[in-house]
């Protein structure tokens, strides 16, 4: 068994709940379509729920960043966004909700919406569960006291029923994690934030996120250069659109088309794009989608028209909940 990969939130910035209004205008928008396409009888509803892209439906998702990797033996938690909190009720099914867990959670920086579930996730409150918290940075135990502490919430770390334990992973050094090895890399974001490369079984699973990758060209990336190369799945940051990211220099984050120039020129086989703008409705977002499909397949045209030796890219925007192997 190869590594899974879960996408429990892939929100940036901010927790981003649909509105009740934008609920309204959707659900008018999908009873409209029933209708305007010729059904109108109940055994229609799934064959027609099923014909819709699925942004449509659920849409992209509200939570912030967090990411579950399992092999059949380990289970790595990337960040502790929102998307922590139903991670942790699914992890209650198992050995954490009889106080028997062991869990593991990297930190690619402490960014607010890459913390903030943590206090709701409820492995943690329970006595005789293991939490190892793994980081570059050194301010780990200092951020933890910062978010369990009142007045900002009721219980304080040193309450926590878990066992807490620190790990600071040296950059650019392979660590054993079970049965996976997990090296961080150097990102283009401020505070500064890590990537991680994850490696199981000839397979390589990268996380690139937050990240505006001003670097990007093989001389400038330097000593992270390797960390693209022999790439399976790579998720990539895509808060911007084309026209966002000319505007917004120095945030801290790309857009889709970065990541997949990356990827075309490293030959990273897959790339599911994250961390979507908190302020992008759900048809925003696929309008980015759409505007990435036709600047890649522009791509994909002149590389075989003028012999520029790109790599085609299996690529998709992330949308909560979403599963794959790798
Ligand atoms: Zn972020
Ligand atoms: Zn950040």
């Amino acid at each position: 068994m190869g590594m899974h990969v879960k996408f429990w939130g892939v929100r940036g910035s901010l927790p981003s709940p649909t509105g009740p209004e934008a609920l309204v205008t959707r659900f008018r928008d999908l009873l409209h379509a029933f209708f305007d396409i010729g059904y109108s009888r109940k055994a229609e509803i799934e064959k027609f729920l099923e014909s819709l892209p699925p942004h449509r439906l659920g849409g992209y998702g509200g939570n912030t960043l967090c990411l579950e990797v399992t092999t059949g033996a380990q289970q790595i938690i990337i960040d502790g966004g929102s998307g922590i909190r139903p991670l942790g009720y699914d992890l209650l099914k198992g050995p954490c909700g009889k106080g028997k867990g062991e869990v593991h959670i990297l930190f690619t920086h402490f960014h607010w919406d890459h913390v903030l579930g943590l206090p709701f996730f409820t492995p943690i409150f329970i006595p005789g569960n293991t939490i190892h918290l793994y980081a570059v940075e050194p301010d780990l135990p200092d951020v933890l006291k910062t978010i369990f502490r009142k007045p900002n919430f009721p219980v304080q770390m040193e309450q926590l029923g878990a066992k807490l334990v620190y790990h600071r992973l040296p950059p650019r050094q392979p660590t054993r994690l079970g049965e996976i090895t997990v090296t961080p890399y150097q990102l283009d974001h401020p505070d500064p934030c890590w990537g991680y490369r994850l490696e199981h079984q000839g397979k390589v699973f990268s996380h690139c996120a937050d990240t505006e990758c001003k670097r990007s060209n093989r001389e400038d990336l330097g000593p992270d250069l390797p960390m693209y190369q022999g790439v399976d799945l790579m998720v990539f940051d895509a808060q911007y659109s084309i026209v966002e990211v000319v505007e917004k220099v120095d945030w801290g984050h790309a857009a889709a088309l970065i990541g997949l120039d990356l990827a075309m020129q490293e030959g990273i086989k897959k790339v599911a794009f994250i961390h979507h703008e908190p302020a992008s409705s759900d048809d925003k977002i696929a309008q980015a989608e759409a505007r990435t499909r036709e600047y890649y397949e522009r791509q994909v045209k002149t590389s075989r028209e003028e012999n520029l030796g790109l790599h085609e890219v299996d690529w998709f925007f992330a949308r909560e909940g979403m599963s794959l192997d790798v």
